[in-house]
């Protein structure tokens, strides 16, 4: 958002990726963590140390459930010498959707998802095109789902499992591709992009048939594929 970036979820490889793709950490002011679930969290302190270490001085914003002010209170006590730089952290326990950010051109939401622990979906509005994206992980589908992602543009949801392992998909509080579909189809989606696969399928192509018989315009989250709004 003018020339400014968010991040959401930051996985131990969250370094490595932005410098494969040449995205400027420096550019960075808001962090959008969905849950402390290591595998969406356990980046975000090499990326907080290497922003010292770039003598960061702009203030950084990180929203995230409310435990995660321990993990910042750990971090800076162990590791938060040379940290010159304000990190805030912004936290969440709504119930239903709510802005947490509001810019000129554009306003952030944030909304609980259904996850074994608190976990939040986030959805960025562009305000002079009303065009939005959302991104909902991890998460088993709900019923007010597709309400809360009513005429969303384009939407990232998780799909951790296929159709076959439907029940463990909601004993593990995850997704199934054709349920993420049917949200998509519910809201009223003009594109899906489904990720979060369980490494036990080597056939992704599955999961996208799958979604596809309910939802066509579906597409896999691969690494370093890009998505216009
Ligand atoms: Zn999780
Ligand atoms: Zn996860």
């Amino acid at each position: 958002m003018h020339g400014r970036l968010f991040l959401v979820d930051t996985g131990e490889q969250v370094q490595v990726q932005l410098k494969r793709y040449g995205i400027s950490k420096a550019r960075l002011d808001n962090i959008l963590i969905s849950h402390l679930h290591g595998d969406h969290l356990f980046g975000i302190f090499g990326l907080l140390s290497t922003m010292a270490l770039d003598g960061r001085t702009a203030p950084l914003y990180i929203y995230a459930p409310r435990d995660f002010g321990s993990v910042l209170r750990f971090f800076l006590a162990h590791f938060g010498e040379g940290v010159k730089y304000e990190i805030h952290h912004v936290p969440l326990s709504m119930k239903e959707p709510e802005q947490i950010i509001a810019l000129r051109n554009c306003e952030v939401w944030a909304f609980p998802l259904q996850h074994r622990i608190d976990c939040f979906g986030y959805r960025i509005v562009w305000l002079k095109t009303g065009q939005s994206m959302a991104y909902c992980s991890d998460t088993m589908v709900f019923p007010e789902e597709p309400t809360w992602l009513q005429g969303t543009d384009l939407i990232y949801h998780e799909a951790t499992f296929a159709d076959e392992h439907v029940d463990l998909a909601h004993k593990m509080f995850h997704s199934t591709a054709r349920e993420a579909a049917l949200v998509a189809a519910a809201a009223g989606a003009k594109r899906l992009v489904i990720g979060h696969f369980s490494s036990r399928y080597q056939d992704l192509g599955v999961l996208l048939s799958q979604a596809r018989e309910v939802f066509p315009e579906t597409y896999l989250a691969e690494e370093g594929k890009v998505f216009e709004v």
